[in-house]
């Protein structure tokens, strides 16, 4: 048995059957690539799903992680260190928002701010306003698996086996202005959504909608929550993806490529409604810890010095104007859009694309297929145009050899 064939048969005794996972053991990595134990490189248009921003061996990481680990790895948050604040002065200038609270994940970042939304809700209420405790969420949305979050998400097949979810969530059709005016009412605490739903085929929320929630809630009280978890620090050349619509939400939370690979998340909000909080109402062990602080502040200076939202620009403009012109030539597919280096290309079928992330893993490019029929790129921040070519041209086989095979198999059926 090969060593790949080893961890498998162990993992299928000994692991709750969660993945899915595509046999490969991969066990280094080098910029933009992921090395097999082979030695077999990867192109990784993925990024471990948006959290490898800066790709693989950075120096600036592997220094941040030596230099942090000398000194102290943990501290509990009954004391101080120095990381937290110096971590969340770059997050507050960056997103707009005033404060800050560090947790470990998405999911966890995620819950801080439901729970901070309805606080808030409580003190206004407790002020004499009207106002209730529901969640209005998008269809499409995906916010995490801890229990808020999942009850925040979509998708049936995320909430249902675990019933029943939290109550008092509602879900609005994406960018349909008439639903969202529909459901709004004082009973609603908060708008939750994505500026760009990833999960959800990085679909773009509509200038109109994202400014109706932002209306609706303002005149209410009610909060605007941004879910800034894969599109923000950086990934849509903003670095929030609600900064392309000239809007700011009451709140907002980032995770997924905040440390470069180390867990952090962050939850952000204004001032006022930071009010909500006071000593003891929510917390964690780990999160905010010193170590991975250390790593996000390294990893946002080095996006900042090296002008990196501007190389994502300009890489992802060429990434879509690429795949543009793959589309004149290919019918399947039928749409790409995206911002950033936060890039989709929707085919006209879901075997389709299930089959084209098969073949390109056998061209050794990595990249994964969402709601059903869209191709899904995040590559890291560092890539360059050339890596886009590859992809382009290996793309361009693919879907050259399906169409001739289609066009074989519909004669033989004459
Ligand atoms: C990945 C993701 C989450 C959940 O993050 P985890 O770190 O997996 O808990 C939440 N929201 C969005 C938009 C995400 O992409």
């Amino acid at each position: 048995m090969t060593k790949l064939e080893q961890i498998r048969a162990a993992e299928s005794r000994l692991l709750l059957s969660t993945y899915d996972r595509n046999p490969i053991l991969f066990a280094g990595g080098e910029g933009v690539y992921l090395i097999d134990e082979s030695g077999t490189k990867y192109l990784d248009l993925l990024s471990g799903i948006g959290v490898n921003a800066l790709g693989y061996g950075s120096p600036v990481i592997e220094a941040a992680i030596a230099a942090q680990s000398r000194k102290l790895i943990h501290v509990s948050n009954l004391y101080y260190h120095e990381g937290q604040a110096e971590l969340a002065l770059r997050l507050t200038a960056r997103t707009g928002l005033d404060r800050c609270f560090f947790s470990n994940t998405g999911t966890e970042a995620w819950e801080g701010a439901l729970k901070l939304a309805r606080a808030y809700a409580g003190v206004q209420r407790a002020a004499g306003k009207s106002i209730g405790t529901k969640f209005l969420a998008l269809e499409h949305s995906f916010h995490g698996r801890t229990f808020g979050s999942m009850s925040t998400t979509y998708k049936a097949k995320y909430r249902e086996p675990f019933g029943p979810v939290v109550p008092g969530v509602e879900f609005v059709r994406v960018n349909d202005v008439a639903d969202l005016r529909a459901k709004f009412s004082t009973e609603v605490c908060a708008i939750l959504v994505e500026a760009i739903q990833g999960e959800g085929g990085v679909r773009p929320l509509s200038r109109e909608f994202l400014a109706e929630a932002r209306r609706l809630t303002s005149s209410t009280g009610a909060l605007l929550v941004v879910d800034e978890i894969q599109a923000g620090l950086g990934r849509t050349g903003k670095w929030c993806a609600y900064q392309h619509y000239g809007v700011l939400p009451d709140m907002t939370t980032l995770a997924k490529p905040l440390a470069g690979g180390i867990p952090l998340g962050a939850v952000l909000c204004t001032e006022q409604v930071a009010s909500a909080i006071h000593p003891g109402m929510h917390g964690t062990t780990f999160g905010g810890g010193p170590l991975a602080c250390a790593v996000a502040i390294a990893v946002i200076d080095y996006i900042e010095n090296a002008k990196l939202l501007a190389h994502v620009t300009e890489t992802g403009d060429y990434f879509q104007a690429q795949l543009r012109s793959l589309a004149t030539r290919h019918s399947a597919m039928v749409d790409v859009r995206g911002k950033g280096l936060m890039v989709a290309a929707e085919l006209n079928s879901a075997e389709l694309a299930k089959r084209t992330v098969a073949e390109m893993l056998q061209r050794h490019i990595l990249i994964n297929c969402t709601s059903d029929t869209v191709l899904r790129f995040l590559p890291p921040f560092i890539l360059e145009k050339a890596h886009v070519d590859t992809a382009i041209q290996a793309l361009d086989e693919i879907f050259t050899a399906h169409a001739a095979a289609k066009t074989a198999g519909d004669h033989a059926h004459v």
